[in-house]
């Protein structure tokens, strides 16, 4: 049976860490905020974002919601980012997806500035990545990386399949693991014989936002296996992509959903902004 990798611990150590260092920025006087801004009424955006700005409270970080009608131009929401910019005592700005589909998400990323790109979504966040420099990785990738360090497992020369290459997960992570020295190899949905490439990973990681898609036959025995997906099912019960309570048979680690990947995500958010906040005024940074 698999080692269960749990996300759920690991991102609370991680916010009572966080929750410290926000103590002392405040006794220096800085008071690390977050700006999110949320375009329509998507549902499962008002979780995610509900889950954020409890974060924000339990560790001391101030927080500002920005609701905005589903019909806003991109230039409206391009001009509200504009002047969080300016904003000094804003620190973080994050723009929750999905967007309705007549904005451009990307011209919106792009203009967030980069100090502020707690995210990791700026062009200039994912070519500092690419090219190994500092910067504010993606909360997901960061989140599934800060597991390996935790359970110790060592990516150097792995086999590392990932499935799903967006802009937001697979690449980014692909990115990171490539910078760990492990071998990477990118799936996605025009990708031939996905088994194949599934079944000689040392390391698979699965984004894909299909429920129980892998199953043990395409896991090879004591993989680690990291399961980024969350799906609902009829019944509203929270799935990964992986069929968890057979795959957990064979691996060598597993991520469980929920608890797993998820509360990382946040718990590496919460960790860019006091970055964002220590990097504008100065101060070194702890990851
Ligand atoms: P996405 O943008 O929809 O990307 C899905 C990827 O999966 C695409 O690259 C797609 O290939 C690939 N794919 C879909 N069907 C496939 C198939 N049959 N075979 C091989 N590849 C296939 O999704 P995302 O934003 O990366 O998110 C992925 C999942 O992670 C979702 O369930 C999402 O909710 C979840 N997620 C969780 C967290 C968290 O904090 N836990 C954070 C972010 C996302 P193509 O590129 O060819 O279409």
């Amino acid at each position: 049976m698999a080692i269960i990798i749990d996300g759920k611990v690991l991102a609370k150590k991680i916010r009572e860490n966080l929750k410290v260092e926000c103590e002392q920025l405040k006794e220096q006087g800085l008071h690390p905020k977050l700006a999110v801004i949320m375009v329509g009424n998507n549902s499962a955006s008002k979780v995610y974002v509900r889950n954020k700005s409890k974060a924000c409270d339990e560790i001391g970080i101030e927080y500002e919601e920005y609701l905005l009608e589903e019909n806003i131009t991109q230039q409206e929401l391009n001009s509200l980012i504009e002047k969080l910019n300016q904003i000094k005592e804003v620190n973080g700005i994050l723009l929750q997806s999905p967007i309705p589909e007549h904005l451009d998400i990307n011209q919106a990323f792009k203009t967030i500035s980069y100090q502020k790109d707690v995210d990791g979504f700026t062009p200039s966040s994912v070519g500092k990545l690419t090219i190994g420099e500092d910067t504010f990785i993606s909360c997901t990738p960061y989140g599934v990386m800060k597991m390996f360090e935790e359970y110790n497992i060592d990516l150097t020369g792995k086999d590392v399949v990932i499935i799903g290459r967006s802009n937001i997960v697979g690449k980014p992570l692909a990115q990171c693991c490539l910078s760990k020295n492990a071998t990477v190899t990118i799936c996605h949905s025009k990708t031939k014989n996905l088994k194949e490439h599934t079944k000689r990973a040392d390391i698979l990681i699965v984004a894909m936002g299909k429920p129980k898609f892998v199953t043990k036959d395409m896991v090879k025995e004591g993989a680690v296996v990291i399961d980024v997906g969350t799906n609902q099912t009829e019944e509203g019960k929270l799935v990964g992509d992986v069929d968890f309570e057979n795959v957990e048979k064979i691996a060598s680690y597993i991520t469980p959903v929920p608890g797993g990947v998820g509360p990382m995500t946040i718990a590496m958010l919460m960790n860019n902004v006091i970055k964002a906040t220590k990097e504008q005024n100065n101060e070194n940074t702890t990851f």
